[in-house]
């Protein structure tokens, strides 16, 4: 029931444009099921068996985000189904999604992870490193990818105008790259930035995606 409530609350949140990405990771199938019921498609894994075991289990009709970072020897586990891998790090991680994707005849829509953020944890790219890769024509060379936008987590912090700026830096380099790179390509369309704690501000930055998991379904 609480799912429920809180998926209508934070959709009354969200600006015309902006889709929602329940984040589900360690929770359970029933627990998907209750969201599904309140309309909920589109989720997302950080556990590339996690999301296997849990597309096998649930309706066919679920769009499955695969957040996290991402091994390359894993990929084969989500490449089948997988709607959207948001975390790609590396040209080499890149190769490999396109050589799954091949193999199961399909084409996979892929975000770069940009790396905004002032903790040195947090994985991605460099803006200026990305920006250089992609007008060098770096993913060209993968005819099974299909490059959507960015995506992007800000410092985990209270400090909100900390966070607006490094959202604003992912913002400026996907127009820029949008204006530059992919100008003829309308399917570059998507930035994913904004979790439970900042997603109305990730909004008011720009972002075309939010990935809610804790206002949804509990603390982990
Ligand atoms: C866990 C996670 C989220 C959701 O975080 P919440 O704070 O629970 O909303 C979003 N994006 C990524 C990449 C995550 O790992």
């Amino acid at each position: 029931m609480a799912i429920k409530q809180n998926i209508e609350s934070i959709l009354a949140t969200l600006s015309l444009g902006v889709s929602l990405v329940a984040v589900s990771k360690t929770f359970s199938v029933s627990d998907i099921e209750e969201a599904y019921n309140a309309s909920c498609r589109a989720f997302g894994e950080n556990r590339p068996q996690e999301l296997l075991k849990k597309q096998q289990l649930l309706p066919k009709d679920i769009e499955w985000h695969y957040i996290g970072s991402l091994q390359t020897n894993k990929v084969k586990y989500i490449a089948p189904f997988v709607k959207l891998i948001h975390s790609v790090d590396s040209d080499r991680l890149l190769g490999v999604i396109n050589s799954e994707a091949a193999k199961n005849d399909r084409v996979i829509d892929i975000l770069f992870e940009v790396h905004v953020a002032k903790e040195d944890t947090k994985h991605g790219w460099e803006p200026e490193n990305l920006y250089v890769y992609l007008s060098e024509g770096g993913h060209n060379k993968y005819p099974n990818i299909c490059v959507r936008g960015l995506m992007t987590m800000a410092t985990y912090t209270s400090d909100m105008d900390m966070v607006r700026e490094e959202f604003l830096r992912a913002k400026e380099l996907f127009d820029r790259l949008k204006g530059d790179v992919f100008v003829d390509r309308p399917s570059f369309d998507t930035l994913s930035m904004g979790m439970s704690g900042d997603y109305i501000l990730a909004q008011e930055c720009g972002s075309t995606m939010v990935r809610v998991g804790s206002s949804i379904f509990g603390n982990r």
